[in-house]
Parts: C-alpha cells; sequence; structure tokens
C-alpha cells in the first residue's frame, strides 16, 4: 500500500517507501562524477531502477542534514549497494520497485537524497560538481556555477550545517 507522506519527503517510484525529510536541504547539486554514472547505470540495466543519470551525464542530488531525515516507511526495503566493498559510500535504493534513494558516505554528517524522489516542490540544482569527470564532449552551460572538484562554497555550507548539528554525526540505520 503506498504510504501517505508529508509533503516533503522521498518517495520510492511505487510508494511503499518513505523517507521524510525536515526543512529545505543545504544545498542541491548534479554531480558529473565516474561513480554516480556507473551506479546510476548499473541500477537501471540490472535493477531496473528509474533513470536518474541525464543525458549529459549528471544526476541531481539534494542534501540534507542526517538529523533532518527519518526512515518513515518500508525501511524493511532498503538495499545497501557499494562500487567497491570497502567503500565509505553505499547507495541505497528501495528493493521494492529498484528507485535509487539515497546516497551515504558514511563519515558525513549530511545525506544525498536523490532529487527526482522528493515528492514536494524540489529546489532546483544550484551547482554542478565533480565536472571534470563528465564524459568526453559534453559541453556544459552556464546557467549555474560548474566546478571540476568540490568546490569550497560546498565544503562551506557543510561545515556551517554541522555547526548547527553540533558537530554530532549521527547515523542512518534501519
Ligand atoms: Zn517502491
Ligand atoms: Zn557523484
Amino acid at each position: 500500500m503506498a504510504y501517505a507522506h508529508p509533503s516533503n519527503a522521498a518517495v520510492c517510484r511505487c510508494g511503499q517507501t518513505a523517507i521524510d525529510l525536515a526543512g529545505a536541504p543545504i544545498q542541491s547539486v548534479t554531480c558529473y562524477c565516474e561513480s554516480c554514472r556507473t551506479a546510476g547505470h548499473a541500477f537501471e540495466h540490472d535493477l531496473g531502477a528509474p533513470r536518474t543519470v541525464h543525458a549529459d551525464g549528471g544526476v541531481d542530488y539534494c542534501l540534507y542534514r542526517k538529523d533532518r531525515v527519518r526512515i518513515a516507511h518500508g525501511a524493511q526495503n532498503l538495499r545497501d549497494y557499494r562500487l567497491k566493498p570497502d567503500s565509505p559510500t553505499r547507495r541505497v535504493v528501495a528493493g521494492c520497485c529498484g528507485s535509487p534513494m539515497f546516497l551515504d558516505f558514511a563519515p558525513g554528517h549530511w545525506l544525498t537524497v536523490f532529487r527526482d524522489r522528493l515528492s514536494g516542490p524540489a529546489p532546483e540544482p544550484r551547482m554542478r560538481i565533480m565536472t571534470k569527470d563528465r564524459p568526453e564532449g559534453v559541453a556544459l552551460s552556464y546557467a549555474i556555477p560548474a566546478y571540476g572538484a568540490q568546490p569550497p562554497g560546498l565544503m562551506f555550507k557543510l561545515l556551517w550545517a554541522w555547526a548547527a548539528m553540533g558537530f554530532r554525526r549521527p547515523k542512518i540505520a534501519w
């Protein structure tokens, strides 16, 4: 049965898995790194996942404080995927319908939620990151700033959010 979620939530395609999100994201970004693209294509191919990788190779995310995220429904559906067994980054997919839900860099205080999954008004991406990894031949428009790697501005926003959290590192578990 589909879960009746509040206006601000990440919800899987079939509606059985939902993650409540409180407040606005720290930042909304498009990531062009190789890992995001590789994982996104593998999910599409292996799990029949909804498409997350744009034609230009980018994946849209909204970054939320971990203390503002709560697995509201369908926790038993969530599955971890890692590109390498010892990677600190896991991508978590709702097994009910193969929807990629979020990316968790374990030591980080933020959760990287797939923007496509947001049920409410999702903030437009404000920056492109890791563009040095973008597919060959892709020309990016200058509509929003683009950075080859992780830009200092994003690091600063993450640090600022962490200070507001009292420098705690909540774990996302279920
Ligand atoms: Zn589902
Ligand atoms: Zn990435």
